[in-house]
């Protein structure tokens, strides 16, 4: 999970028209009852697809790619009932609103379903907030609302958090939690699975097993110092390049250079261990 830019007052075409301000005044009319329309909060030319472009087709939760029509539109509050507190209605309110909206891979998307703990002292909202008119106050929805905020949801929103301070990435393919909601949110959305480990891994290991051969290959003299410094900078460059926003698993990209000496070093022979570790140093000053 990485921390994604929205812009909150900006929403999809479609969830400003008037066939779905119609659906909202339904919704708030029959409440949990509300028959949701994915036409509104789903649609594939619409609020799918600029939920795709800006987070570069990838399930906001695990960083997965999922693009059309694998891409599920996830309510960060569940918008008909609550697992963790069965006489709340739902966020029906919050149905078709933009900031509550957000692109999730299958699996991640069953495995959270209606979960959204809160912390201890969070205080759950209820009940639509509405201005003197009687009118929902759309400012009130948003998710970086001070009422929605004092929730103190447990779940990460990439959206209004800075997931980065909540997980590290392990050499293994898994990640830990730092704290109690990196935790929450890997149990929720449950970003230790399998598959997941495994896709992590192989990208780890992919990267791990060039730069023991290289450093395998100088050792024997089967390539010289040019040739281990150039192919070296490639893969260097490779990792980098892992990072960007666009890719898979680019937060997994950022600890494997943050800690290149964890993952690539470790596992290589003390012989291995000196040709790589030079490298790594002129290739982060700029002298490979
Ligand atoms: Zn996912």
């Amino acid at each position: 999970m990485r921390s994604v830019n929205k812009e909150f007052d900006n929403p999809s075409d479609i969830l400003q028209s008037e066939g779905c301000q119609n659906k909202i005044q339904q919704a708030l009319q029959e409440k949990n009852q509300h028959s949701f329309s994915q036409y509104y909060y789903g649609h594939p030319d619409k609020v799918r697809r600029d939920l795709e472009q800006l987070y570069f087709g990838k399930c906001a939760y695990c960083e997965t790619k999922v693009t059309g029509s694998v891409l599920r539109v996830d309510h960060y509050r569940p918008k008909d009932k609550i697992k963790e507190d069965n006489t709340h209605t739902g966020y029906y309110w919050l149905g078709y609103e933009w900031s509550n909206l957000i692109p999730a891979c299958e699996k991640c998307n069953r495995a959270k379903y209606n979960a959204f703990p809160l912390e201890v002292t969070g205080i759950r909202v209820t009940k639509p907030p509405l201005d003197n008119h009687g009118e929902l106050d759309k400012d009130s929805c948003r998710a970086d609302s001070p009422s929605l905020l004092a929730e103190k949801p447990l779940l990460l929103n990439p959206e209004v958090d800075e997931p980065e301070l909540h997980f590290v990435f392990l050499p293994n393919g898994k990640i830990k939690a730092l704290t109690e909601r990196g935790k929450e949110t890997e149990e929720i959305c449950n970003l230790n699975r399998f598959d997941l480990v495994l896709a992590r891994k192989i990208i780890v290991d992919d990267f791990l097993s060039k730069i023991r051969q290289l450093a395998y290959d100088f050792i024997e003299g089967v390539i010289n110092k040019e040739t281990l410094h150039y192919s070296l900078k490639c893969l260097f460059f490779d990792m980098l390049k892992l990072q960007s926003p666009e890719q898979s698993y680019s937060r997994l990209g950022w600890f494997m250079f943050k800690k290149f000496k964890l993952f690539f070093l470790k596992p290589l022979t003390t012989k291995q261990r000196k040709v790589v570790v030079k490298a790594f140093q002129l290739f982060k000053n700029g002298k490979l």
